[in-house]
């Protein structure tokens, strides 16, 4: 299978069957969550994908491309949500269309309603600045809410070893702003296991991650950090915001 890219801009994507309604999909995972918990990353995948099908997707901030390499081996033909605020690394970019190209994945970029030009003219300039979370809330968690419309369920590479925030992250979870399933096939990886997978399937990394930035997220709010510091604490430093809000 051919990788493929889609780009998705002002509206949801529709090509997905109608799914079930919240009711049932929350029914649907109450019990899944512990009995999923320990099993491998490829079998929560399988899962995923033998309950939602094509209502299932994969999204990826392309640090790396771990959990997009995990999925594309059990389910080729996956589509991968990557949000482009507008405000990436170029070396982000180039990580997505890598992935594009190599992985047998279909790729859909998520846009938000305003161009960054578009923000400027509308919030004042570099509004990351003056309200950063109206900004994520924009760039980011409008446009991956709008991009899941046409899914039941979406997969994130989210782990418990990244923030104190995610160490109570399940495996599959009950999104109930988003009505989606939540599955975190990575939740238990160590960054260890994560290293390791990388180096024996030749996983694609951002080469960002090499040059001192473990965690990326837009350049405005993303700096260096020093070897054996908290790994997230380049991501807004020197401000009390740590998430994004799309988890
Ligand atoms: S991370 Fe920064 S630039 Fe990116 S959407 Fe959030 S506030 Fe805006």
């Amino acid at each position: 299978m051919t990788a493929a890219t889609t780009r998705l801009a002002g509206a949801a994507r529709g090509t997905a069957t109608e799914g079930r309604s919240p009711e049932e999909l929350r029914d649907l995972v109450s019990h899944v969550g512990a009995e999923l918990e320990l099993a491998p990353a490829e079998v929560i995948v399988e899962w995923a994908v033998a309950t939602f099908g094509d209502r299932f997707c994969v999204t990826s901030s392309m640090g790396d491309a771990v959990l997009a390499h995990v999925v594309s081996r059990v389910a080729p033909g996956t589509d991968v949500v990557f949000l482009d605020t507008g405000y990436h690394f170029a070396e982000t970019i180039g990580t997505r269309d890598a992935v594009a190209a190599t992985l047998p994945l279909t790729v859909v970029t998520a846009e938000p309603e305003l161009s960054v030009a578009e923000q400027d003219a509308a919030y004042g300039k570099d509004l990351f600045r003056t309200d950063p979370d109206l900004c994520c809330a924009m760039r980011k968690v409008e446009p991956l809410e709008r991009s899941l419309a046409g899914y039941d369920a979406w997969a994130t590479g989210l782990r418990r070893a990244e923030t104190r925030n995610r160490v109570v992250a399940p495996v599959v979870g009950w999104d109930a702003r988003k009505g989606k399933v939540k599955v975190s096939p990575l939740a238990r990886w160590s960054d260890e296991q994560v290293e390791q997978y990388v180096q024996d399937n030749g996983v694609l990394v951002n080469p960002l991650v090499h040059d001192g930035y473990p965690s990326i997220g837009c350049w405005p709010c993303t700096r260096r950090v020093a070897a054996g510091d908290d790994p997230r604490s380049g991501r807004w430093a020197g401000t009390s915001k740590t998430e994004c809000g799309i988890h």
